[in-house]
C-alpha cells in the first residue's frame, strides 16, 4: 500500500474553471482504492502560508471561505506529504493545485503553492536543510520558480519536453544528483498525457517516472497539480503510484 494524502473536502466545490473540478479527485480516488492508505490531512497555518506568499495574497484568498478552507486544506496535505516522506515515499492526491502560485501572485487554477508550502514547513522544523523540486506538470510551474529563486537551500527544475524521448532524458538529467538532497518532490501533472493539451506521454509512462522518481531518493513525495482528461487521469495517476510503489516497502 502506499501513503496518499486525501480528504473529500478536496470535492469542494469551490470558484474555479470548469476543467478544475471535482471529478478529478473522484476519478483518481475509485481508480488507487486498493493500492493506497489514505491519510486524512489537517489544514495548514497562516504562519505556513507566510512563508512563501505575501500577506495580500492569503487576505485575498481568505475573502472567499470554501476557497480559502479547501486551499489550506491541500497545503496542509501536501505537508503531510512531505512529512511521510521522511520515512516512505507518499503522493498527496489534493486539489486546487499549486505551482503557478507565486510569493506576490496566483492563477491558473492555483491559490497557494502546495509544494514549496510543505518544504518550508520542514525547513522551519529543521527536518531538511535542503530539498530538489522536480516538476513534470506540462505548464511550467513559475510560482515555485518565483518562491524558491533565491533560496540556496532548494534546486528547482522543470521538465519542459516537446517530446516523449526529450522528457524522459530531461528528467534523467533533473534527477542526476537527487539522492544528494533531504528530499526530493515532485509537482505532478499529467496534462502531458497524450490524450490531455499535452499529448506526450502514454499511461505506462508515468510508472516508469514514478518509479525513477522514487528510487532517486529514498525521501521522495509527489502532489498533485494538472491533468484534465478525465477518463484517464485515475488510470494516469495509478500507473504513477504503481511505479512509486517498487520503493514503499
Ligand atoms: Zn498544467
Amino acid at each position: 500500500m502506499i501513503p496518499v494524502v486525501y480528504s473529500d473536502k478536496f470535492l469542494a466545490d469551490y470558484m474555479t474553471v470548469d476543467c478544475e473540478n471535482p471529478d478529478r479527485i473522484t476519478s483518481i480516488f475509485t481508480e488507487i482504492e486498493d493500492i493506497a492508505q489514505f491519510i486524512e490531512p489537517i489544514p495548514c497555518e497562516v504562519s505556513d502560508l507566510m512563508l512563501c506568499h505575501s500577506e495580500i495574497i492569503i487576505k485575498l484568498v481568505m475573502k472567499n471561505k470554501i476557497t480559502y478552507e479547501t486551499a489550506t486544506l491541500a497545503a496542509g496535505g501536501a505537508i503531510r506529504a512531505a512529512e511521510i516522506a521522511l520515512e516512505k515515499p507518499s503522493f498527496a492526491l489534493i486539489r486546487p493545485p499549486g505551482h503557478h502560485a507565486g510569493h506576490g501572485f496566483n492563477g491558473g487554477f492555483c491559490f497557494f503553492n502546495n509544494i514549496a508550502i510543505a518544504l518550508m514547513n520542514l525547513f522551519s522544523r529543521g527536518f531538511i536543510s535542503d530539498a530538489l523540486i522536480v516538476d513534470i506538470d506540462l505548464h511550467y510551474g513559475n510560482g515555485t520558480y518565483d518562491i524558491v529563486k533565491d533560496d540556496k537551500r532548494i534546486a528547482f527544475r522543470n521538465i519542459d519536453a516537446s517530446s516523449r524521448e526529450g522528457f524522459f532524458s530531461q528528467l534523467t538529467e533533473a534527477l542526476h544528483d537527487a539522492a544528494s538532497f533531504d528530499i526530493v518532490g515532485c509537482s505532478a501533472g499529467f496534462d502531458t498525457y497524450i490524450r490531455d493539451w499535452g499529448s506526450l506521454l502514454f499511461t505506462r509512462d508515468y510508472l516508469e517516472i514514478g518509479d525513477m522518481l522514487a528510487s532517486s531518493n529514498p525521501c521522495f513525495f509527489a502532489v498533485l497539480e494538472g491533468g484534465y482528461y478525465i477518463p484517464d487521469l485515475g488510470e494516469n495517476v495509478r500507473s504513477f503510484l504503481e511505479g512509486m510503489q517498487k520503493h514503499c516497502l
